[in-house]
């Protein structure tokens, strides 16, 4: 069925009684041209272009759990197109435009909200950095502003500007950021492959990947054996089980993440807002709850759930760029599994086992990239060669030394 305003209509006079479920809940088949591990925004992505601008349909995405279950209904849901390098600019910027067209594409309100991103900055130094990054997006050809202080004011008038230990100097603003309803993404991308023929197969884990003289031939699973063609892991934080059982280490470690909500409060904050003298992003949903991050937790885990001391940090970020929030009540916190890369930087590649391909390291800013990530995903594995925007994420950049380290920290994942 397609959503539209007749059709609304349709079903409000028969008291909505009549809407068919938003996908079919597929059984597993005995075997598909392609098989998507992982029903996370970017496996169903890759499914949804595989099948709309490939034709290729005989592909079946399989989740252990439920569609949302993973980071893609777990994150803080904000998309942005800002970055230095050449390897991550024109790829994010391709992400940020499919997000412009994603609600007609799929034919689903995902409830893309251009509210900006603002980057505060709090130093001379940090300000020529981000004067760098800006005149980079720009050459790019995506949106950037660099503005002082008196803008920030004006736009954030509730912030510490008198007594704060960074004082706030200005911040580089993208317009064209925001945020997107995080498991609308997933709903709308599970719903647009389901009408292209895609079997989504929910509760059904991955157990073994089957490989014959170096070749995919299918993967073990909890409901049974299924044979394929071509394999592609998506699998966000568990990358590096689902590549162990393919007999492959990556250079990836998972972290925990978490994600905060506060009470419902009336309208606040316009944008999303990052401070620049600690690690704290926050926005406001349309519900009203303040919505924020920080660091991922000091460990390495593969739990749902983080721990004290980073809601701590978290908090005392918060109250140190806006302590007003001390009034406010936290309602609700949850953690996901991160899969962090050496280099802060995702891989989308070929492995060395014949018909298997990757998609991981996304750390913890995946959920911006799901639309290009499954686009350049699925021309990979349609054509079996790299997208043009997605050639840098190769699997072997790093033993070759070609790194894409856009924070510049180096080989430590859990500082990216
Ligand atoms: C708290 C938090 C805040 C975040 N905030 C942001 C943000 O504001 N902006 C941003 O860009 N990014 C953000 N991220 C990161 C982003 O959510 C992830 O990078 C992205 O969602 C990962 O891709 P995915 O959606 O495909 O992952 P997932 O949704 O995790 O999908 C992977 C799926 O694989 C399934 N799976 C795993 N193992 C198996 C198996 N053996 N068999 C079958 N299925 C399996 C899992 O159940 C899961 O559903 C955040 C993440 C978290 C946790």
């Amino acid at each position: 069925m397609r959503y539209s305003m007749f059709s609304l209509i349709a079903q409000a006079m028969k008291g909505h009684s009549g809407w068919p479920p938003v996908w079919r809940d597929a059984a597993p088949k005995p075997s598909y041209d392609v098989l998507i591990i992982g029903g996370g925004g970017h496996g169903l992505a890759t499914a949804y272009y595989l099948a709309s601008r490939y034709s290729i349909n005989n592909v079946a995405v399989i989740e252990k759990g439920y569609i949302g279950s993973g980071n893609v209904g777990r994150n803080t849901t904000i998309i942005r197109s800002n970055y230095l390098l050449p390897g991550n600019t024109h790829f994010y910027e391709l992400s940020m435009k499919l997000w412009e067209g994603l609600e007609q594409d799929l034919n689903y309100n995902a409830m893309v909200s251009q509210r900006g991103v603002l980057n505060l900055y709090h130093s001379d130094a940090q300000r020529d950095s981000f004067a760098r990054r800006g005149n980079a997006m720009r050459l790019a050809g995506v949106d950037a502003e660099l503005i002082g202080l008196e803008q920030v004011r004006a736009m954030l008038p509730f912030l510490d500007y008198k007594t704060s230990r960074f004082p706030i100097q200005g911040g580089l603003l993208q317009k064209r950021g925001g945020t997107v309803r995080h498991d609308a993404v997933a709903w709308g991308y599970a719903r647009a492959a389901d009408s292209r023929g895609v079997d989504i197969v929910q509760n059904c884990e991955v157990t073994g990947i089957a490989i014959a003289d170096g070749s995919i031939t299918g993967v073990e699973t909890t409901r049974g054996p299924i044979k394929a063609k071509k394999v592609a892991l998506a699998v966000a934080g568990n990358s590096s089980r689902l590549a162990a059982m393919a007999g492959m280490r990556l250079p990836i470690e998972s972290h925990i993440l978490q994600a905060f909500v506060s009470e419902g409060l009336k309208p606040l904050i316009d944008c999303v807002l990052t401070f620049g003298a600690g690690h704290l992003y926050i926005s406001q949903s349309d519900k009203g709850g303040l919505v924020f991050g920080g660091d991922i937790d000091g460990y390495n885990s593969y739990a749902q759930r983080g721990n004290l001391p980073v809601i701590e940090d978290v908090m005392e970020a918060a109250m140190g760029l806006w302590p007003a929030l001390a009034r406010v009540r936290l309602l609700r916190h949850w953690g996901g599994i991160m899969d962090m890369s050496m280099d802060g930087s995702p891989i989308i590649d070929h492995t060395p086992v014949q018909g298997l391909y990757l998609n991981a390291g996304w750390c913890y800013g995946g959920f911006k990239a799901t639309p290009a990530s499954g686009f350049c995903f699925a021309h990979l594995i349609a054509k079996d060669e790299a997208h043009p925007v997605a050639a840098a994420y190769r699997l072997d950049r790093f033993s070759a030394g070609r790194l894409i380290d856009e924070k510049g920290v180096g080989a430590q994942p859990n500082l990216h």
